[in-house]
């Protein structure tokens, strides 16, 4: 085993090599804080660049714009570009004349393995399994060893499917979305048999959808709101996704933040409308065949058990009117995600501040508040929603947020942020 002194060691170590990291990564060599690829090294279990693979679908799409790429809105002349992407593969005139509202996902996955590949220094099919602090900078473990040393640390570790506690004890006919795309031709063998998926977003649309095309017949969506809600993409929402409303909840009480991001949430936590369409109309089409709708949509269920009974799985929802019983022979899950763990060893675990929420205290330039820190910084992408508004959880400014880590680990302003050219005067 290498000695921590024998170890590769970098300026920056990003735990994790999503859309998050590679956002820092692509934009890091222009600090100059260190040298050619040993100045920044992303680790990330995958086998290679990936993107949610298990939730790729032909045919969906993106729900941000795709000038939200890797770079653009802080550096549009960097050579990772989604422009530069379309140049160099040949692709720009195809897909202008496709004219789509957004991209497929596809596309998106494409041009991040495309950058991933520009990108020096990431180590796939390393799983960080513990970082610990050394009282001189961390040291990353994987495979059970020690692996590099880092002066800061960028934690990207994104989501993963939120699994529900009645899901526990229940057989694999009750299953995650993500699981949905290797379990469909074996669930195709009886295309009669009632399947429910349970979840009213983005994911659970996208898994009916999936069932109405491969031909099931009797399909059951239940939401807990009250509707299938799409996403509000007026202009005005839009200003939540902009470094002047991030700056000016900055100024705000921690609980003022949170009460206005949950207020936002349906901005960017809810479906698309062209999907909703999509679905409607497939729904509508396969009604021409069958005379009756092969999925039927039931907001305002809320699942709160599940048992299993026979073949049958039957579920119990607490409902406005009162509880109510559905049955399937299958359950697609599709509840939402939630944060991946952060490896952090017990001792840096416990260093960790927290707020009155349990919430990670994340400071307005996106490094963590620990105890001990003595310069070496944690950076933590993805994980600040309530502090730092609803653009944290999704893609729509991660070259601001790389710029402004990138900053404060330089200590000076290499990228240079201005979002002044705004007309709301937000108030709370
Ligand atoms: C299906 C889907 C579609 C979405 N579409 C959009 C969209 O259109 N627009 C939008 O704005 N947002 C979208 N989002 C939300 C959000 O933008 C994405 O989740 C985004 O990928 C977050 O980037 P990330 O880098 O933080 O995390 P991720 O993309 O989840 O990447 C995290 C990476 O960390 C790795 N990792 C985790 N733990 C470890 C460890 N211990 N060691 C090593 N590697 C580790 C994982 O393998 C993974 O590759 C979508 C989310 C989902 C699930």
């Amino acid at each position: 085993m290498p000695t921590p002194d024998a170890l590769p060691s970098y300026q920056v170590a990003g735990i994790g090599a999503g859309p998050a990291n590679l956002s820092l990564a692509a934009l890091f060599p222009a600090a100059n804080l260190g040298s050619g690829a040993a100045s920044i090294a992303l680790f990330d279990s995958q086998p290679g660049p990936a993107w949610h693979p298990a939730l790729l679908s032909p045919g969906v799409r993106m729900q941000t714009s795709w000038m939200k790429d890797l770079v653009s809105l802080v550096d549009p002349r960097h050579p990772l570009t989604f422009m530069n992407y379309l140049v160099t593969s040949g692709r720009l005139f195809a897909l202008l004349n496709a004219q789509f509202d957004t991209i497929p996902r596809l596309e998106y996955v494409r041009y991040l393995t495309w950058a991933a590949r520009r990108i020096e220094g990431i180590h796939y099919d390393t799983t960080i399994e513990r970082i610990s602090y050394t009282g001189d900078g961390f040291l990353l473990h994987a495979g059970g060893r020690p692996v590099a040393r880092a002066e800061h640390v960028s934690i990207g570790v994104g989501t993963r499917a939120t699994r529900p506690a009645w899901m526990e004890g229940l057989p694999g006919t009750a299953f995650i979305a993500d699981d949905l795309g290797r379990r469909i031709d074996g669930l195709c063998a009886d295309l009669a048999a009632p399947i429910a998926v349970v979840g009213g977003g983005q994911t659970g649309l996208e898994c009916v959808l999936k069932l109405i095309n491969a031909g099931f017949t009797d399909i059951r969506w239940l939401g807990r709101r009250q509707w299938f809600q799409t996403i509000d993409d007026s202009p005005v929402a839009n200003e939540f996704y902009r470094p002047a409303h991030q700056q000016f909840l900055q100024q705000l009480s921690r609980g003022t933040r949170r009460r206005l991001v949950v207020e936002q949430g349906p901005t960017g936590d809810a479906l698309t409308p062209g999907a909703l369409r999509v679905l409607y109309q497939s729904n509508y089409d396969r009604m021409l065949d069958l005379d009756r709708f092969p999925a039927v949509l039931y907001p305002g269920r809320d699942v709160v058990s599940v048992a299993a009974d026979g073949g049958d799985l039957v579920m119990r929802c607490d409902t406005p009117g009162g509880r109510e019983e559905h049955r399937a022979r299958h359950i697609v899950v599709a509840v939402g995600r939630e944060a991946s763990p952060v490896p952090f060893d017990d001792d840096l675990a416990e260093r960790v501040e927290y707020d009155d929420d349990g919430d990670m205290l994340i400071e307005p330039d996106y490094s963590l508040r620990w105890k001990g820190m003595n310069g070496h910084r944690i950076f933590v992408l993805n994980r600040a929603r309530y502090s730092h508004g609803v653009p944290d959880a999704n893609l729509t400014l991660l070259p601001v947020r790389a710029a402004t880590v990138i900053n404060a680990m330089a200590g000076r302003p290499v990228f240079n942020v201005v979002d002044d050219l705004c007309p709301v005067r937000w108030i709370a």
